[in-house]
């Protein structure tokens, strides 16, 4: 595993007072998710009025689901994150353990689970760890020792010797 230097933003569980950035972040976030929420309605009516639309775009979402359950990650490759949200709500979230914050990770605002409350920008952040620990680099197994020969090959290779010797030997008397 590579080691990713994770970062923080503030201390998510001590007081906190929303900055006049926060305020326009968290607005900006509403209005975003009021613009998708326009296009998804618009979409939806398309589709009512368009059954080819309707299964095209049926297939498209059953396509990404089968993409998702095939990138299932492992315990040890998810990040754990401490965040406190736009509505005061400290809560836990989880991302891939390359991403060094939870925001680039995609988390930028989400529903808080307290509350209720959609569209909660993050405003502080701590990793707190991974889902479980990495399994331990497998040492690199030794090479097998060298085989002994057996009887049998040992006196192949003597047979060898006498025969190379002999051969010498008729070479020097001719
Ligand atoms: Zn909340």
């Amino acid at each position: 595993m590579r080691e990713v230097e994770y970062q923080s933003s503030g201390v998510p569980l001590e007081e906190y007072e929303l900055t006049r950035r926060d305020h326009r972040c968290q607005k900006e976030s509403e209005e975003r998710s009021e613009r998708v929420r326009k296009q998804v309605d618009e979409d939806i009516a398309k589709c009512r009025a368009d059954p080819a639309r309707a299964e095209r775009r049926r297939q498209a979402f059953e396509n990404v689901a089968k993409l998702m359950q095939s990138f299932k990650k492992q315990d040890h490759e998810i990040m754990r994150w401490r965040v406190r949200l736009y509505c005061g709500h400290i809560i836990q979230t989880e991302a891939h353990y390359t991403y060094t914050d939870p925001i680039s990770a995609g988390g930028y605002s989400k529903q808080c689970p307290e509350c209720g409350e959609d569209r909660q920008t993050i405003v502080a952040f701590e990793p707190i760890g991974l889902r479980a620990e990495p399994p331990k680099a497998t040492e690199p197994t030794p090479p097998p020792p060298p085989k002994k020969p057996t009887r049998a090959e040992l006196e192949r290779r003597v047979k060898a010797l006498e025969k190379e010797n002999e051969r010498l030997r008729a070479k020097r008397s001719v």
